[in-house]
């Protein structure tokens, strides 16, 4: 196993609007389409696609969209062993309102998504300790982040940290204790109380983390490019250009494709250049887990 996701899954459901009604008012609506998402999900989905093997740590509810996320990371490849049901619970799900001018509302009731405990983590240590690397994001209880850090450090395999929703309630002691930590331009502004409005604000924010112990700082600044920040260095990949049509789940679509290859030969620097224009990819095309690009399509693009 190359790569575990410790995180979420949701199922988006979008509606299509020509407005949203107002209270007490029944409207039709022109179309509707539902996804799979999370951003556990989408990382693992995106790390599958470039090749990796994957196991997902996840749980959903005992609704009807249980059996199809896991089909939907079944069919990726993902290892679903420990994706469990939570009985009398709903799965996650992401109501989307989409407008004529592609504006969004969205809710999301995270539902099995909160039942991801730090017991599940340890039941899945068997598996857990042959993988390479561990990806994290925040859509799941923080204790169950913090026993899945210590899980990484106890057995030396390395940790990326996505604080995506970004919450003050982190705990630095944590943070410290990855390996990676990326978070974008808004997250690091939420955790650092510090503006993010040029590059070099940027750098200074993501300074600030690594003087307080963080190892490395991978800051994703959308068509502005990447950022690595580290104690002896600062090194930015700019963005490639591309049409953008729908830049959801860019994030996600950069972290699983750098835990790809990070896992695959160690090199920082060349994993954020493969991620950026992966990502990249992902733009030019509406949706978020179709949207990511199988490798072919990753080594078209960079020939
Ligand atoms: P989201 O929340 O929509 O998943 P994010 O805000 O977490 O995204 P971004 O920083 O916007 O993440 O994007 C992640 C990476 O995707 C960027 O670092 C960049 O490499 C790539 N990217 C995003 N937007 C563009 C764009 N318009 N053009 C080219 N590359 C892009």
């Amino acid at each position: 196993m190359d790569i575990a996701v410790i995180g979420s899954n949701m199922v988006d459901l979008i509606s299509y609007i020509d407005r949203m009604p107002k209270e007490g008012e029944t409207l039709e609506a022109p179309d509707f389409e539902i996804g799979c998402g999370g951003k556990g999900a989408n990382q693992a989905v995106a790390a599958a696609k470039m090749g990796s093997d994957v196991m997902m740590v996840t749980k959903v509810g005992d609704d009807l969209f249980a059996d199809n996320t896991i089909l939907n990371l079944e069919k990726y490849g993902i290892d679903t062993e420990f994706a469990v049901n939570v009985p009398g619970t709903s799965s996650g799900v992401a109501p989307i309102f989409v407008d004529p001018e592609s504006k969004n509302r969205i809710l999301i009731i995270k539902g099995a998504n909160k039942h991801l405990k730090p017991e599940d983590v340890d039941q899945a240590s068997e598996k857990l300790k042959q993988c390479s690397s561990i990806v994290l994001q925040l859509e799941v209880p923080l204790e169950t982040v913090y026993r899945s850090i210590e899980f990484g450090n106890e057995h030396k395999i390395p940790v990326i940290l996505n604080p995506a929703p970004a919450t003050k309630d982190l705990d630095f002691d944590y943070v410290c204790k990855s390996d990676y930590f990326i978070p974008n331009e808004s997250e690091l502004e939420i955790l650092t109380d510090m503006p993010v409005e040029t590059e070099d604000q940027i750098a200074e924010a993501a300074r600030s983390l690594v003087h307080k112990g963080v190892k490395n700082v991978i800051v994703t600044m959308g068509s502005r490019g990447v950022m690595w920040v580290t104690k002896e260095s600062i090194q930015t990949v700019p963005s490639h250009t591309v049409n953008a049509v729908d830049t959801t789940g860019a994030g996600d679509a950069f972290i699983g494709c750098f835990a790809h290859f990070l896992v695959k030969d160690g090199n920082v620097l060349e994993a954020m250049k493969m991620a950026s224009a992966f990502a990249a990819l992902s733009v030019t095309m509406r949706g978020t887990q179709t949207s990511y690009p199988q490798a072919s399509e990753l080594e078209n693009f960079l020939s």
